[in-house]
């Protein structure tokens, strides 16, 4: 449910419950006029909101509605209008490299292919068993003398 202020053509303002963001505004409570949506955030410059950036895109099945379509239609508007915008003002695409990382250490800063940190993370992360490092082979062969 989300709560929009709404104002119709004749400029009556008035707050409505909606059930989802691509639901159709209902029309004016006081006189039956279409209605819009009032911007709840305007820019300091006063331009319109770009919409959601990608980093706000769903990439979850949850964060789909497990897949409903009229989500799943709303967010592929969504996505179509702002890469039309992009295509207008490049620097509202961002950095557009896959995401590797984005839990942990890099919940802030998204770790991206590229990044030169990527390399060494992925090598750590996905080293295969038995190539352990120098340092821990070390430890292991203490503990084995340790048990003569
Ligand atoms: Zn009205």
């Amino acid at each position: 449910m989300i709560i929009y202020d709404l104002k119709c053509t004749d400029g009556h303002r008035f707050e409505a419950v909606v059930a989802s963001m691509f639901d159709d505004l209902p029309p004016c409570s006081d006189c039956g006029a279409s209605t819009r949506k009032i911007p709840a955030a305007v820019g300091l410059s006063g331009s319109a909101s770009a919409g959601p950036s990608r980093e706000q895109m769903p990439n979850t099945w949850s964060g789909i509605n497990r897949g409903d379509r009229e989500t799943v239609r709303g967010w592929h508007q969504a996505m179509t209008k702002r890469e039309k915008l992009e295509e207008k003002y490049p620097e509202l695409a961002g950095d557009r490299r896959p995401v590797l990382a984005h839990e942990g250490a890099f919940a802030d800063a998204p770790l991206r292919a590229g990044d030169p940190l990527a390399a060494t993370v992925a090598e750590a992360t996905f080293r295969p068993a038995g190539t352990a490092t120098t340092a821990s082979k070390t430890t292991q062969q203490h503990r084995k003398e340790d048990k003569k």
